[in-house]
């Protein structure tokens, strides 16, 4: 493989690194948790305040009832002389009436409860999907991670192994102009054309690479770049 072919590949797989999709999906979710969170406090205290609310309610109806009873216990014991009980049956309806009232409002802080804590349950269910999901992702992206530099580790390995084996000077040369032309230092010569900046040569340099020897570098007259030579590069014998 050649140099460029092994560069090609480092920076792809960094690219990979950099771009996982995981990467992305994870910050979607840990964006989403962070607003539920936010609702979520307020969800717990909207039920505990109502869970009071519902306690306080029955409270206040326990001592009505009570007395209501008494009441009617002693109007059907007929103890009560006749202006006693026109007073006991009058309190037993406005009790009647005060009973209803407080009723209705213990109805309405339980439908409220009911909702707060069906909100509630929903926020904590979602939240734990989604921590699920994004510990899930997590496993993903890491064991990605590991595989690419995996890649990386081995790409560098046969770097060394084929930049050992060349003149340090063209190392030194093409290194310069891949940081120069968007990482790309040496292109395959086809069919007379530039692989770097797809020009054709001109006829004065087909002339010219076709009687440099093949020890000789050559550069593309136009990007600069080291032109490497094969069986497809079209130059004549
Ligand atoms: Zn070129």
């Amino acid at each position: 493989m050649t140099l460029q072919g092994i560069d090609t590949e480092i920076t792809t797989l960094n690219s990979r690194k950099t771009n996982l999709p995981e990467r992305a999906r994870i910050a979607a979710l840990l964006t989403e948790r962070k607003r539920l969170l936010e609702n979520y406090t307020q969800a717990e205290t909207q039920v505990s305040d109502l869970e009071r609310a519902q306690a306080k309610a029955e409270a206040d109806l326990e001592p009505v009832r009570a007395r209501k009873v008494r009441n009617q216990e002693r109007v059907d014991a007929g103890a009560a002389d006749p202006k006693a009980l026109t007073g006991l049956i009058s309190e037993i309806e406005h009790l009647t009436r005060r009973i209803g009232v407080l009723e209705d409002a213990q109805l309405e802080v339980m439908d409220e409860l009911e909702q707060a804590t069906a909100r509630f349950a929903a926020i904590r269910a979602r939240r734990a999907e989604l921590e699920d999901s994004i510990r899930a992702l997590m496993v993903v992206r890491d064991s990605e991670l590991a595989a690419l530099d995996s890649r990386l580790q081995h790409a560098a390995a046969k770097r060394e192994t084929v930049v050992e084996k060349m003149p340090s000077a063209l190392v030194t040369q093409y290194e310069r102009i891949r940081d120069k032309r968007d990482g790309v230092g040496a292109a395959e010569l086809v069919e007379r054309r530039c692989g770097g900046c797809r020009l054709d040569l001109n006829s004065a340099d087909v002339t010219a690479f076709a009687a440099a020897p093949a020890d000789e570098v050559l550069m593309c007259e136009e990007c600069g770049r080291i032109l490497v030579r094969t069986a497809r590069s079209g130059l004549p014998d």
